[in-house]
């Protein structure tokens, strides 16, 4: 399958193309760690305000996003991810945006059919899951570390938009973004524990034990959770973006946090341009 997060003229972000193509004003995608302003450990293209940056080079990165992407910095939307299996309908643009004091609270899924909002979400090597229901215009998005999966965030996501935008999982597209690989992600029975009772097929995202470690890849687990709940195969589109493989390209917790203590995060976004707000991008 050919990779659905692409890199356009050496931007510091990878598009999701064959949603933007395909969906005139949408913009969809997720940043890269180069081509910001912050500083190591969070060099340089850091979103996370959490994390212990900057708060001026966050929001001048967060700023620079928008801009390239062609959508008002306004438009900026993200919660406070605590790897629940909550999700959060948006209603009002900007949460967030500035500051963690007016972050929605406590939320690892935000979904909206508003255009000008652009939702977003942080990482460094958890599952970012993108959703569109081309019927109704409804966007979701969803952070899944291994907590959120065996959680079923996605299926929370799923209900959300069935619940409130009349959606049909045979609709619904989903996109699986860069994240840690099963190449990296080794995990303890701990985990495996709660793998092996989240979703039927749990066999397929995972390698057999090897001195009691498991190779996870929850790329795979998510896919065959989204399965189990009727989104066609054809429908789900999953990258090969390793974060741990790849620290050229992307902060990774998992490689970098033990070294450095901390490291920064990169944003999923995903929006609906309004045509009647200008753009920070656009000219005036
Ligand atoms: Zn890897």
């Amino acid at each position: 399958m050919r990779e659905p997060f692409v890199m356009v003229e050496e931007k510091p972000f990878l598009r999701l193309l064959e949603w933007e193509s395909r969906f005139p004003g949408l913009v969809a995608g997720f940043t890269m760690r180069t081509g910001g302003e912050s500083e190591q450990p969070y060099g340089s293209f850091n979103m996370g305000l959490h994390v212990g940056d900057e708060a001026q080079h966050v929001v001048a990165n967060r700023k620079k996003l928008a801009k390239q992407v062609e959508m008002p910095f306004a438009s900026w939307t993200c919660a406070e991810q605590v790897h629940g299996n909550q999700v959060c309908q948006v209603v009002a643009a900007g949460a967030g945006r500035e500051s963690l004091n007016d972050v929605i609270s406590a939320a690892d899924g935000l979904f909206t059919e508003q255009k000008g909002v652009l939702l977003t979400s942080f990482y460094a090597d958890c599952v970012p899951l993108f959703f569109l229901d081309p019927v109704s215009g409804a966007i979701g998005l969803a952070h899944a570390g291994w907590k959120g999966t065996v959680h079923r965030i996605a299926e929370e996501m799923v209900k959300s938009l069935q619940l409130q935008h009349q959606t049909k999982p045979q609709d619904l597209l989903v996109a699986i973004g860069p994240s840690i690989g099963g190449c990296c992600y080794e995990v303890d029975e701990r985990i495996m524990s709660q793998v092996r009772t989240c979703v039927r097929d749990w066999e397929s995202a995972v390698t057999p034990p090897q001195n009691g470690r498991y190779m996870l890849d929850l790329r795979r687990l998510n896919t065959a959770i989204l399965l189990e709940l009727d989104i066609a195969m054809e429908n789900i589109s999953s990258t090969e973006w390793c974060t741990s493989c790849r620290t050229d390209m992307f902060f990774s917790h998992r490689k970098e946090a033990p070294i450095a203590g901390t490291t920064g995060r990169m944003v999923s976004y995903l929006g609906w341009k309004d045509q009647n707000q200008k753009g920070e991008g656009s000219a005036s």
